[in-house]
């Protein structure tokens, strides 16, 4: 679908977005080189990126909540299609030790218990030590009383996949997907906007499990595990599923905005613009120059006026859009 042209606003001028830092017990005392950030009392595992609490960084909306934006103008961020709130929740995982053993819902499960939707997720590798792994998946085979059984011995993690990752690996967590992030990879993660997690075995820490829920969610097969990226002539497909696309975009020196957008993409709608590695700059006549700085991300909305992306410097510019399965419905 289109905006009318009437619609694109300077006052939707792609704009930045201020991290958030979450405490997790599993997390990193010091995030350097990363983010030039220490934690407090508590390691900091998770480094928001699209949260609803990220407050806007620059532009019009600059102070305001991503949430509160995404609250008051839905049509002028989204485009036509009109989606209760963010879509997607962007994240940097930070896992000194490993996380739970872990499983979302889909969104048919999610909807039963009086959730917005399921968590299909996915983890693009920033940079991973040798030998990092992630656990994804039950091996062929398994089945639901073993992983029972497992919870209860203390013996789960023996039925899982270990995953070996790469810097550059993507790997799709389907929903239903039994995983467990560890430490030696530092992962970008891109999720749908839910917060609904079941904590199926916690390595013996005090924090709550939900078992039973979380064999509910399990699917023995999914579609989970490494997915081959797609070299095209003007950028790389990481992945390509229902809820995002997600795409590193070649930018030699710059190039203009109307070239993000591929053939079959509609003309407006919502995109991310993620500054892996590097600095970009936005520029455009309609709006003050953006910088994105490394690790940060710039929101695109619907409306947005053109722009000339440019590389300040080493830029590995990662885009992603979200697409509308529940739309859709
Ligand atoms: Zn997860």
């Amino acid at each position: 679908m289109t905006l009318p042209t009437s619609a694109i606003s300077t006052d939707f001028a792609p704009f930045l977005i201020q991290p958030h830092f979450d405490p997790r017990i599993w997390g990193y005392r010091d995030l350097r080189p990363w983010f030039d950030v220490t934690a407090g009392d508590e390691p900091i595992g998770e480094v928001w990126l699209t949260g609803d609490q990220c407050l806007i960084a620059s532009g019009h909306h600059a102070g305001k909540s991503l949430g509160q934006l995404f609250a008051e103008a839905p049509a002028e961020l989204m485009g036509s299609i009109a989606h209760p709130g963010s879509p997607l929740l962007m994240k940097i995982i930070f896992a000194k030790e490993k996380l739970s053993v872990q499983v979302h819902p889909d969104d048919a499960m999610a909807h039963k218990y009086g959730e917005p939707r399921g968590k299909t997720e996915c983890w693009y590798t920033l940079s991973a030590e040798p030998g990092a792994a992630v656990a994804l998946g039950l091996k062929p085979g398994v089945s639901m009383d073993e992983v029972r059984a497992g919870i209860h011995n203390g013996t789960l993690e023996s039925f899982l996949n270990s995953v070996p990752v790469a810097k550059g690996d993507m790997v799709f967590v389907d929903a239903g997907t039994v995983h467990a992030i560890w430490p030696g990879a530092i992962l970008f993660e891109t999720q749908q906007y839910s917060d609904t997690t079941y904590r199926m075995y916690d390595y013996g820490r005090p924090r709550e499990l939900h078992i039973e829920k979380s064999l509910e969610a399990t699917k023995l097969a999914t579609r989970s595990g490494k997915i081959p990226a797609q070299a095209l002539s003007d950028r790389t497909v990481l992945i390509d599923v229902e809820y995002f696309r997600i795409e590193r975009i070649a930018v030699e020196k710059s190039r203009l905005s109307s070239t993000l957008r591929r053939d079959g993409e509609p003309q407006s709608g919502l995109s991310y613009l993620f500054a892996a590695d590097g600095a970009a700059r936005l520029v455009s006549d309609a709006f003050e120059p953006i910088e994105i700085p490394t690790r940060n991300i710039a929101v695109v909305p619907a409306a947005s006026p053109e722009f000339t992306v440019e590389n300040s410097g080493d830029l590995d510019l990662i885009r992603i859009i979200p697409r509308w399965p529940e739309a859709a419905a």
